[in-house]
């Protein structure tokens, strides 16, 4: 079990509960194997319900104060404050500064972002695939907790879990222009292939997007989702028949 916890490096906080899975024992032949934490692709419920009640065990909660929004690569933004949380929510980014819950997205490929901000106590959750980045989902959510939580972006610790990186992250020209669009240039970190698309980076490009707005205490992980199977679902390195792994955070 020792390798199935990611622990941030930044957020490293008594009380804040900051991680991200890994699919653990893997098997490389076997893409739906492992740690899994999705109900997609026609997985047996059952085994899915064990690992999320053994994963809410770890952080200290009941699996109904996990909190996992339904997905759909939008910027979509919930802040939860009550008890509604127990119905089902539709967003690629929660906020809260309840106690006792613990917020997640679920990913393979994408990005997995953790937010602190220690003088509010506020917490977030973001799931940024390419339409989440090209849509400045990481400085939305930013500007959310300014707002409503008096934040300040400067003070904001940021961890960027495992996501598929530049080494292996091909796209077409006109996804990395929307998200250059979002971003600013990346150029540096892209390399144009013969084959007339690109590489980029989703991780790196939220780690520009949060500096743009001043924070400057961001970790990302070293670890690419494509070059590692055996230790992360992939969606592209399984065809899209694969797991999640998630990243979460909450305080306790
Ligand atoms: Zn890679």
């Amino acid at each position: 079990m020792n390798n199935l916890l990611i622990t941030s490096n930044n957020i490293n906080i008594p009380g804040v509960k900051a991680i991200f899975t890994t699919r653990m024992d893997g098997d490389r032949k076997d893409s739906l194997k492992g740690f899994n934490l999705s109900f997609i692709n026609g997985v047996e419920e059952k085994s899915i319900i064990e690992n999320r009640s053994y994963l809410a065990s770890l952080l200290g909660v009941n699996l109904d104060s996990l909190i996992l929004p339904i997905q759909r690569h939008t910027d979509k933004i919930s802040v939860i404050k009550d008890s509604t949380f127990r119905s089902s929510i539709e967003a690629d980014a929660i906020i809260t500064s309840m106690r006792g819950i613990v917020l997640g997205v679920l990913v393979a490929d994408c990005v997995p972002i953790l937010v602190y901000d220690s003088a509010s106590g506020v917490v977030s959750a973001i799931h940024a695939g390419w339409r989440g980045t090209a849509s400045g989902i990481i400085k939305k959510v930013l500007a959310v907790m300014n707002k409503k939580f008096n934040t300040s972006t400067a003070n904001t610790i940021i961890s960027i879990g495992p996501s598929i990186r530049w080494c292996c992250y091909e796209v077409d020209p006109d996804v990395l222009k929307a998200v250059e669009k979002e971003t600013g240039n990346l150029k540096e970190y892209s390399k144009g292939k013969d084959n007339g698309k690109y590489r980029m980076d989703l991780a790196l490009a939220n780690q520009i997007q949060a500096t743009s707005l001043g924070a400057s205490n961001i970790w990302i992980s070293e670890e690419c989702t494509y070059c590692n199977p055996e230790k992360f679902y992939s969606h592209r390195y399984y065809k899209g028949l694969t797991g999640r792994q998630g990243g979460f955070i909450g305080i306790i």
